[in-house]
């Protein structure tokens, strides 16, 4: 993988020698004869289809997922977006973990109702419990193991048995893990999204998306992108492709600073629970530790009870962890999460503040004292 990672998607030979394919710009792409436009044979055609900077990173997200194919995107909602439009039509429906990211929830509620689609969501440990859901009207099931926020391990083999046997399409979300942690495809997945945004990029300067899937999902994939219209710059995929490069390394350093303070935070007496699947005492310790080789930067803790100004005193007053949505760069991120007004169906029904961290490459003992002042802040105020 970290030679995949540091030799796939360039080809030196094809730019002047130079190390790294530059970013391509372009819209129209020239023919030379009559002869050429008709037959439509060229490398490339028209700059919306791609260029040789988004292919790059294409070829890399294609090895690691053991995809057939894969298409960069804009962004990872439009990851999600394209992959749901892919299989649907007016009429069919589709079930969506209660975890789901939330935009994607919002997309399947507002976009696809008016389409007349349908959307039902599901308790993120159904497991084999999803052939129960499946009817004849459900064309996809959307997983994101493990879910936002709450970081439920998703049984994906036992989700995509059943899946294969009602020829239903299973989505799933890798984002967390990343493609070194975890290969949903090698599950029985069909569609792998990433918001590259994260983890990807790795430094909180682009947005973007990949959408990996197998040979019999690629020309629906494709093709609804293609009507669609969405394309990602030969300068988004630039930073896409130079954050791959050291992605090997930056997943075990923020694998081993997040579990060490997942770990401390643990023992701490304003902490009531920590939502970490590597930890042993998360309830999917154990889909986890088959299904995957490695942990994540993201994790959530919730805090005793108390009321907001005690939650102001921890966050308004954090030295090194800074408040914002995404994750996946080099700083560290704390940010409150409210999962009761997320899930349908499974309520969630925890008294308590959560906060999502997103632990970054700063001193673990910064960050550590950073997180101890707080939880103090917090006491006082309780
Ligand atoms: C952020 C995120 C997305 C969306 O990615 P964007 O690039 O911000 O659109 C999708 N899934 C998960 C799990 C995310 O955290």
């Amino acid at each position: 993988m970290e030679t995949l990672l540091t030799h796939l998607g360039r080809e030196p030979d094809e730019q002047f020698g130079f190390v790294n394919t530059p970013v391509y710009r372009g819209s129209t792409v020239l023919f030379k004869t009559l002869a050429d436009i008709d037959a439509q044979e060229q490398r490339f055609l028209y700059g919306r289809a791609g260029n040789p900077t988004t292919e790059g990173v294409e070829a890399i997200v294609t090895a690691l997922e053991g995809a057939y194919r894969t298409k960069l995107v804009p962004s990872g909602l439009a990851a999600i977006t394209i992959a749901l439009l892919s299989c649907v039509k007016a009429g069919d429906e589709v079930l969506i973990t209660d975890t789901a990211y939330e935009p994607g929830r919002l997309f399947a509620d507002g976009f696809l109702a008016r389409m007349g689609v349908t959307t039902r969501y599901f308790d993120p440990h159904i497991g084999a419990g999803i052939a129960a859901m499946i009817g004849p009207r459900t064309r996809a099931v959307l997983a994101e193991s493990p879910g936002s926020v709450t970081f439920e391990v998703h049984d994906l083999p036992a989700i995509s048995a059943a899946t294969r046997a009602a020829g239903v399409r299973l989505i799933v979300d890798n984002s967390w893990a990343s493609p070194l942690f975890h290969q949903p495809l090698k599950l029985g997945a069909d569609i792998v999204i990433h918001a590259g945004t994260k983890m990807f990029v790795g430094h909180s300067d682009a947005f973007a998306g990949t959408i990996s899937t197998t040979e019999a999902c690629w020309d629906d994939v494709e093709g609804t992108r293609k009507l669609l219209g969405f394309f990602a710059s030969g300068d988004d995929a630039y930073l896409v492709a130079r954050g791959l490069r050291t992605l090997a390394i930056r997943m075990k350093e923020h694998e081993r600073r997040a579990l060490e303070i997942a770990t401390w935070l643990k023992g701490q007496k304003e902490v009531d629970t920590v939502f970490h699947p590597a930890l042993p005492s998360h309830p999917d310790h154990a889909i986890f530790k088959r299904d995957f080789t490695g942990s994540g930067s993201l994790f959530s803790i919730l805090l005793k009870p108390a009321p907001r100004d005690a939650l102001a005193a921890f966050l308004d007053h954090l030295n090194i962890f800074t408040m914002g949505y995404s994750w996946g760069g080099y700083e560290s991120l704390c940010i409150p999460a409210n999962p009761r007004k997320l899930r349908t169906a499974v309520p969630w029904t925890r008294e308590g503040n959560m906060l999502r961290l997103h632990i970054g490459l700063e001193g673990v003992d910064d960050l550590k004292a950073d997180l101890a002042a707080a939880l103090e802040r917090y006491a006082r105020a309780r």
